[in-house]
């Protein structure tokens, strides 16, 4: 049995819609699945609808960008109370901050004499955690770029001139509030950053485990990494990080975590959660039965 525990749908930005999401997951053989969108937890509904009709595991999850000694790192958090009203609050919070943000790249792109309008963005977009890759997508249909690639080349990498900074949440209230929420905080892809020196401060902070397979990352760099999870007692994690067509070709099906680590995750929870009674197991963490065993 395998796992992905990293993608994105058109909630934020990918291109795929829950169900078409949770349908390449099925076909390529997944058991376990973590929508992991960032600043949002709205597709959680729709994909956990439709892997129970899959007969696959849903792990609801958010992708959380924040900042700890001025390393900007992503912070995955699994198995969160989507309902839970604070969360709901940041994450609202979060959504806002990214449509400003696209309002002054677009301020921007419009100095620079390119004429895009925010308006056009949040057409494209059609969701409340707009990022840079709906600019892109809008100036390449806008006839502005010719690829996406192009667009971040020239404007939207870190460092040109339409980049903007996102707003990042402190380690420290990220993963207290990951924690309220009943989930396990998680370093997203450590190999993307150079941020290995902050790796103990988030330890100490209560980080639960560290991404250690992820599709940028090497067989050596995911071996250091699990050599770091096992230092620290970190749980292991990976996906396949896919964002559907947006960058060329969709990489669910790219990453197969052995499910021995979703287990893991889910007895650190169970263990973390008040118990009504002593033996009961925790109704939404139960297996779900699989059709394909009746
Ligand atoms: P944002 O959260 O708005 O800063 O956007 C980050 C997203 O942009 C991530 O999903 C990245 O994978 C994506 N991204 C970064 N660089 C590129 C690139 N050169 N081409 C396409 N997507 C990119
Ligand atoms: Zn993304
Ligand atoms: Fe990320
Ligand atoms: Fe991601």
């Amino acid at each position: 049995m395998f796992a992905d525990l990293h993608m994105h749908t058109s909630f934020s930005d990918g291109t795929y819609t829950p169900e078409e999401l949770a349908g390449h997951a099925h076909r390529h053989g997944l058991s376990a699945i973590a929508l992991t969108d960032h600043d949002t937890v709205e597709g959680c509904e729709r994909m956990q609808a439709a892997c129970d009709r899959l007969g696959m595991e849903f792990i609801p999850a958010t992708e959380l960008t924040i900042e700890i000694e001025g390393h900007e790192i992503h912070l995955l958090a699994y198995f969160i109370d989507i309902r839970h009203p604070r969360l709901l609050t940041e994450l609202a919070k979060f959504q806002l901050v990214r449509q400003n943000r696209i309002r002054e790249m677009c301020a921007r792109l419009n100095q620079l004499g390119v004429p895009l309008a925010a308006e056009a963005v949040f057409k494209i977009a059609n969701c409340r955690a707009p990022g840079r890759p709906h600019v892109g997508r809008a100036l390449v249909a806008a006839g502005l770029c010719k690829t996406l690639d192009e667009a971040f080349q020239r404007f939207l990498k870190q460092g040109r001139p339409a980049w903007v900074p996102k707003f990042k949440m402190s380690a420290a209230s990220a993963i207290a509030l990951v924690h309220e929420a009943g989930g396990l905080a998680v370093m997203a892809h450590p190999g993307l950053n150079q941020s290995d020196e902050v790796i103990p401060a988030l330890v100490a902070l209560g980080m639960d485990g560290i991404e250690c397979f992820h599709t940028r990352h090497s067989t050596a760099t995911s071996e250091h990494y699990l050599m770091l999870a096992e230092q620290h007692d970190l749980l292991v994690t990976g996906g396949s990080d896919c964002h559907g067509m947006n960058k060329g070709k969709p990489l669910i099906g790219t990453m197969k975590l052995p499910y021995t680590h979703v287990a893991a995750l889910k007895s650190r929870v169970q263990s973390r959660r008040p118990r009504a009674k002593d033996t009961s197991p925790i109704p939404s963490l139960a297996p779900r039965p699989s059709p394909l065993d009746s």
